[in-house]
């Protein structure tokens, strides 16, 4: 017979153009890749194979007999274990991360092997093919199980791709869907024309695997450094953790790039971009570098030394100083590296992400170059931090959070004349928590604002409650945090509240602090004119604790400054600390202010205060923050 091997051939050279631009790549070694390289080396053999049997049989004077055996057996062997190849790469692809991909094909590899057993046995039954000793090649009678093996592989393929073709992407789907049709007609017209052998089937095998490839690539490269990216960086992360192998993760994230964009353009800033990452990807050699973020790369280091891991962040620091030059454009970008440790830091990947972002905003945070290690302890309270901001969400959800009360005594009268709200979450997964932990989160988060409208209502509620059996009740006093101010709608909420729950609104007094007084003086002072206007007062809270700009405080329209409980403390024990109190006391007088004294908890700082004259005192001494009910029999007195 006379055989036509010219298709073989190119498909040979197809091939060997795959894996010239599957080196490049850094494919994650993940099961479906690991199977993507199986199906190259699948068809790479079976081609090989075919070429080389074809070839030997048609020469027989030139060749060994047993060598042609062999040959031959080899390419019996690797044509139906393509189909084989192609189907795990299915079972890989649609059940990916699910775990059950391997158990599936232990099962299905069954007809692969009784194949295997049958192409074994074939020099001794003959039942596949058989060459004589001339060198003459005749089909057995079984010829047909390596093509009905092969069909059996992709048929189970097109099903499964086919029933699971939700979990896949459409692309892949595709690509999934329509490689075993055209393989499975390219085989029947090779069993119709026997004489041009699979070469087509193959090259067809080849093309798509490229094009597979190909799609592969573009899913888990970023575009425009080319480098792996987060999903991939994610799935690799996932699977160094389920292998347990020590690694250490560093990641550089650019500080405020976006002025880099801003000054010089998009276009330039994506190739300063690009600059950064050709560097740190000869800096990373031989560790895996990934594009984690916008303006944040990561690196992966396994089973590294700390020497190691000291040497290369402190030559990603020095570099980072240093100036990048794009065409004629030159500038630093300074950069914030966190560092997270597998298994130190934490076990599990989503901890892990959590640590590496905790890390690079506290690197952010701290303005000089260098990195954040985050730590087992650290990661602790980034994992408390996220578990009281799902906290203050419920509680904000269900409108729960409980508002306590303090009363404050008048000086002048010795009545109980107003109180401060103050929030309380006593219940909560985490056990009763304390607004010094939590009104820090809810003021990064943003949670704070919708939570002081609730609890504006609620101390409403409780001054109306209050005002009907004590019309002496001067009212309450609720906190403003500073972030109240970035609302462009603030004055038009507070009073639709106040409003809505009938309250007068002389009875609600404004806290606000020193710091957001000067960081958002414009905004506060309109507030404040406007709620004047209405007849809401604000109060400077904690007076003497930060940086006091005199001016600030002047020009605002303040009611009440209240001194704070440093300030009462620290009279007690020098002589010009309590002039201090005594002068203040006397100038905001002068300007028509209140002045009011909290953390009062001695008797001696009560006997202070009161003989500095100051007209409101809060502390211990006289009653602590309580539960409404508590603070309503307190208040409810004449
Ligand atoms: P602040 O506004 O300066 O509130 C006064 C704090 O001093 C309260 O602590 C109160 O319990 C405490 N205090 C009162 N008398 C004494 C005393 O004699 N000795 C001592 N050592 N402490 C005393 P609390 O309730 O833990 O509140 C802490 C801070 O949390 C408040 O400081 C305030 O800045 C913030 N905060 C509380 N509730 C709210 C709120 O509803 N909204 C906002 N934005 N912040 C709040
Ligand atoms: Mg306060
Ligand atoms: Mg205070």
């Amino acid at each position: 017979m006379h055989w036509n091997i010219a298709a073989e051939c190119i498909s040979l050279v197809y091939l060997l153009i795959i894996w010239f631009y599957s080196r490049k790549s850094s494919l994650v070694p993940s099961l479906k890749n690991r199977l993507f390289y199986f199906c190259f080396a699948a068809t790479f053999c079976a081609i090989g194979f075919n070429i080389l049997s074809t070839a030997m049989l048609s020469y027989p004077e030139h060749s060994i007999n047993l060598l042609t055996w062999l040959v031959t057996t080899i390419y019996f062997i690797a044509t139906p274990l393509m189909g084989m190849a192609y189907f795990f790469y299915t079972i890989a692809t649609v059940f990916e991360g699910q775990g059950n991909a391997l158990k599936i094909m232990k099962w299905t590899s069954i007809p692969g092997i009784f194949y295997l057993v049958l192409v074994l046995i074939n020099p001794f039954c003959k039942e596949l093919f058989h060459i004589d000793a001339s060198g003459a090649y005749f089909q057995g009678p079984l010829i047909i199980t390596t093509y009905l093996i092969f069909y059996i592989y992709c048929l189970a393929a097109i099903t499964v791709a086919f029933v699971r073709r939700k979990q896949v992407d459409p692309i892949i789907r595709k690509i999934l869907a329509t490689f075993p049709i055209i393989a499975v007609l390219v085989i029947i017209v090779q069993q119709l024309y026997p004489t041009v052998i699979l070469s087509g089937s193959a090259a067809t095998c080849a093309l798509l695997i490229i094009y597979l490839y190909l799609q592969n690539k573009q899913n888990s490269t970023d575009y425009l450094t080319g480098l792996p990216n987060r999903q991939e960086f994610l799935k690799m992360l996932e699977l160094q953790t389920r292998k347990s192998r020590n690694f250490t993760l560093i990641v550089l994230s650019l500080r405020d790039f976006r002025r880099v964009n801003d000054t010089y353009g998009q276009h330039t800033g994506d190739r300063f971009l690009r600059e950064i990452g050709n560097f740190l990807i000869k800096r990373a050699q031989p560790h895996c570098l990934y594009r984690y973020g916008g303006d944040e790369f990561a690196l992966l280091c396994q089973g590294t030394s700390d020497q190691d891991i000291k040497k290369i962040v402190e030559s990603l620091t020095a570099r980072m100083q240093e100036p990048w030059s794009v065409d004629e454009n030159s500038c630093v970008i300074p950069a914030a590296i966190g560092i997270v440790r597998y298994p130190q830091s934490a076990k599990v990947v989503e901890d892990l992400i959590n640590g590496i972002e905790y890390a690079v905003a506290k690197a952010k945070d701290s303005k000089r170059a260098g990195a954040y290690y985050c730590g087992q302890e650290m990661l602790k309270a980034v994992r408390r931090r996220s578990q009281i901001i799902t906290i203050l969400e419920k509680n904000l959800e269900a409108n729960t959070f409980s508002v306590f009360y303090q009363p404050i005594i008048s000086n002048h009268t010795g009545q109980y004349v107003v109180a401060e709200s103050l929030l309380r979450i006593p219940n909560s997964p985490l056990g009763p928590l304390y607004p010094n932990e939590f009104i820090p989160i809810a003021e990064d988060t943003g949670i704070i604002v919708d939570i002081t409208y609730q609890v504006l209502q609620k101390t409403c509620r409780f001054i109306n409650r209050i005002s009907e059996v004590n019309p002496n009740f001067e009212g309450v006093h609720v906190n403003f945090s500073g972030h109240m101010f970035s609302q462009i709608d603030l004055a038009d909420r507070v009073e639709g509240i106040i409003t809505s729950s009938g309250t007068p609104f002389n009875k609600i007094k404004i806290e606000i602090t020193e710091s957001i007084l000067l960081e958002n003086t414009k905004c506060v002072s309109e507030f404040a004119e406007r709620m004047q206007k209405k007849g809401v007062r604000m109060e400077l809270d904690d007076f003497g604790t930060g940086y006091s700009n005199i001016v600030s405080v002047m020009t605002m329209p303040l009611d009440t400054v209240k001194l704070d409980k440093s300030l009462i403390w620290a009279a007690m024990n020098s002589k010009k600390s309590a002039m201090m109190v005594r002068s203040i006391t006397r100038i905001f007088h002068e300007m028509g202010m209140q002045v009011l004294a909290e953390g009062v908890e001695t008797e001696e700082q009560e006997r202070f205060v009161s003989q500095c004259g100051i007209d409101l005192i809060q502390g211990f001494l006289f009653a602590k923050p309580m539960a409404e009910d508590e603070a309503f029999a307190w208040l409810r007195k004449l």
